[in-house]
């Protein structure tokens, strides 16, 4: 049974037992509908107690019915429902109530909740907005400022914050179905708040809506569904209770079947497959309980503390001890900047700095499940690395290389057991990028290669697995946007165009202001070692600039000029006469924004594609989570593989032809051409 009466003395429990997540299925509707009918008709009932089996409250709707066509009872008429009953309901909430599971929570007259509990609407995260009177209720309840925080960004609210926003009447401590039976029994025989329902909305301060327009716009960067559940919270706001309800069910129901909504629904779905691949069932991963890592500079000290974050004890080894020294102090700059910003209170950070120990010397890791090389990009320093801690650390031990752009398998030549060795490969700052691309050798046992993953999961970052080759999956990607960046300049349009397009695109930074903000030499150095590999990357213009050491914000010019101590970018007049100088032979023109963001994202798809046939993704969706968690590519748009099919493959292919023919790209590969045929990659 999913849902179950129990009667108290006058107090009913009902209990929704729908594991993992208590999520709002048919079944559970239904359930909830009979159980108000039931409880009403009976006289002996004072008030309900609404609580959940399991570790959550209704953690949302139930994804197994996303796409098809919905089976009454409807979540709106459940809720209805529950707000009418004879008796006054009390949600209890643990875990998570989100979605339609906070809309049941703001159906019920009084809601408690444990002292770790979270609620929220994060409908706009799936480019939807809520279905079932989120929108309406909720500033009915809490006021609209909370109401606009919480429903256009998405994000839950913790016990605490909810409690002073006035969206709980308690916290329980202690056993919380005894603590809510106790509130149910306090409040059985006092008049009753009204239902929100047959509340009113108080007005907002003079310029509220603008505002909050702005700051939306600032942060949806494109996205739709924010703006649409601001304008359901304002006709909230500024109309009775049916005219708002209905005005937030058109909007649903318009949005969701939008190209956004289906192509936040695609990256949902393939987030939640990324970190179980199918290769990997039934792999026992190999235990990681201890961590190592080689290295303290920007991508060892951001490592130690994502591995810290995820509770493991960490052993920062360096060259000596200054470099121990200043590895510890960045590790422990990380945690302050953390607790500075709120994220974390000042004790966790110095718990967390207290974590986390520093040697010179490689037998500190001795005993370690798991060691991270993340030391200068440079094969011969890897390989002594490695020979090192094959030495000291447990032949099963994992031993994992951060390299960005080295051969795995050449850093593992030669080393002990290479079966434990693997690629890990982190994004910049380690700890808040949620990417890892899972880069097993060519001796990687499965087990390893799950250890990855699990590691992944354990420090909540989205694995993806990649094969080798020059820059993994996003790198090498990368390379070749960066390639077209440069051929856009060549070919007429200036930095700053290319930077606007690609923001109005939804990037959150143009691809030359990128570049200026991370330095511009370490793709210098991976160019001189392709050039010294025998290849011959495309990069005039980077390759002039960074001949006058200009390597971007921290140098006081890159693709842009900075004033000393300022990162407000303004266009070059150096950097305007290289390009005119690169570009003599090249034919100039005008560019609009579209077609700035077509010559970089369609031979991105391109490269997307290439990657798919080669193997080095194993599948397309991992592509567009590559992209969204380690580059940036808007979510809303799905990443550039679902972006391509949204557009149409076929589309894609000739556009990509058209660019061929004017040599400003590579024209359509095999995989594109013969997937425009059919309008579709072959997913999975
Ligand atoms: P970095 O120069 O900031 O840090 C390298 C650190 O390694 C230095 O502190 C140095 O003292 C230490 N080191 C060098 N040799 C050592 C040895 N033998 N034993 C112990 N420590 C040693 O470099 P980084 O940016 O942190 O990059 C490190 C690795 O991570 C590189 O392989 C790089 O390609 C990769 N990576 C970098 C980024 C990035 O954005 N910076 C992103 C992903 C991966």
């Amino acid at each position: 049974m999913t849902v179950t009466i129990e009667l108290k003395g006058g107090i009913a429990v009902v209990t929704v037992d729908n594991p993992p997540v208590n999520a709002l299925s048919q079944a559970l509707r239904q359930g909830l509908l009979e159980a108000a009918e039931t409880l009403d008709a009976d006289p002996s009932v004072k008030a309900v107690v609404l609580t959940c089996a399991g570790r959550t409250f209704i953690a949302g709707a139930d994804v197994g019915e996303f796409g098809k066509p919905p089976q009454p009872p409807h979540l709106p008429d459940v809720v209805a429902r529950i707000e009418s009953a004879a008796k006054p309901w009390v949600a209890v909430i643990h875990g998570a109530a989100l979605g339609g599971g906070f809309e049941v929570a703001l159906a019920c007259r009084f809601r408690v909740a444990a002292p770790d509990a979270s609620m929220g609407l994060p409908e706009v995260r799936l480019g939807l907005v809520p279905g079932a009177g989120g929108t309406v209720r909720l500033p009915r309840l809490a006021g609209v400022e909370t109401a606009v925080a919480m429903v256009t960004t998405g994000q839950p609210v913790k016990a605490v914050n909810a409690l002073s926003a006035g969206l709980i009447d308690t916290i329980v401590e202690g056993d919380l179905t005894e603590g809510a039976i106790a509130f149910g029994r306090g409040i059985s025989n006092a008049p009753l708040p009204a239902p929100l329902s047959e509340r009113g909305v108080a007005s907002p301060d003079a310029g509220f809506w603008e505002m909050a327009e702005t700051s939306v716009a600032a942060r949806a960067k494109g996205e739709e569904a924010p703006f649409r559940a601001l304008a359901c919270l304002r006709k909230a706001a500024e109309s009775d209770f049916e005219t708002a309800m209905a005005f937030e069910r058109e909007t649903f129901l318009s949005l969701r079947g939008s190209t956004q909504a289906a192509a936040l629904l695609h990256v949902f779905f393939a987030e939640r497959a990324a970190t179980r691949p199918p290769e990997l069932a039934g792999v026992e991963p190999r235990p990681i309980r201890s961590a190592a890592v080689i290295g303290g500079g920007t991508m060892g000290a951001g490592i130690a503390a994502a591995l810290r974050d995820a509770g493991l004890p960490v052993i920062l080894v360096e060259r000596d001890q200054a470099a121990v020294e200043r590895g510890l102090a960045n590790v422990a700059a990380i945690f302050e900047g953390s607790a500075k910003r709120g994220r974390i209170s000042a004790e966790i950070a110095a718990e967390r700095i207290a974590g986390v120990t520093g040697s010179a010397n490689y037998a500190a890791a001795a005993d370690v499940d798991l060691a991270v090389e993340a030391v200068f990009e440079d094969l011969e320093v890897k390989r002594a690395v490695f020979a090192k801690l094959g030495e000291v650390c447990r032949p099963d031990a994992v031993l994992a290389t951060n390299t960005s752009y080295l051969d795995p398998n050449a850093i593992a030549s030669g080393i002990v057991h290479p079966e434990r060795f693997l690629g890990l490969h982190f994004f910049s700052p380690a700890n808040i990028m949620k990417l890892m691309e899972i880069v097993p050798a060519a001796e990687t046992a499965t087990e390893v290669t799950a250890a990855g993953f699990a590691l992944a999961r354990l420090l909540n970052k989205i694995p993806v697995r990649a094969g080798i080759c020059d820059g993994f999956i996003g790198n090498r990607i990368l390379k070749v946007t960066r390639a077209q960046a440069e051929r856009l300049l060549l070919s007429g349009a200036t930095p700053a165009a290319v930077d606007a397009a690609m923001r109005a695109f939804g990037l959150p930074m143009g691809p030359f202001e990128a570049q200026d903000l991370g330095g511009l030499d370490i793709a210098a150095f991976q160019r001189r070692a392709a050039r010294a590999r025998g290849e011959t990357p495309f990069a005039p213009i980077a390759d002039r600039l960074c001949a006058v050491e200009r390597y971007g914000q921290k140098t006081g010019g890159g693709w842009y000029d900075y004033q000393p101590g300022e990162r407000k970018p303004h266009a070059s007049e150096t950097v305007a006469a290289i390009i005119a100088e690169e570009a003599v032979h090249t034919p100039r023109r005008d560019w609009t924004p579209s077609e700035i963001a077509d010559c970089i994202v369609l031979p991105m798809v391109n490269e997307a594609a290439r990657i798919l046939t080669e193997g080095v993704a194993l599948r397309a969706a991992d592509i567009d989570l590559v992209k969204i968690h380690g580059y940036g590519f808007p979510r809303w748009r799905g990443g550039p593989m679902a972006y391509a099919e949204a557009r149409g493959l076929a589309e894609v292919s000739d556009a990509l032809t058209r660019l061929a023919e004017t040599g400003l790209a590579e024209p359509p590969c095999a995989l594109l051409k013969q997937a425009a045929g059919g309008g579709k990659w072959p997913w999975p």
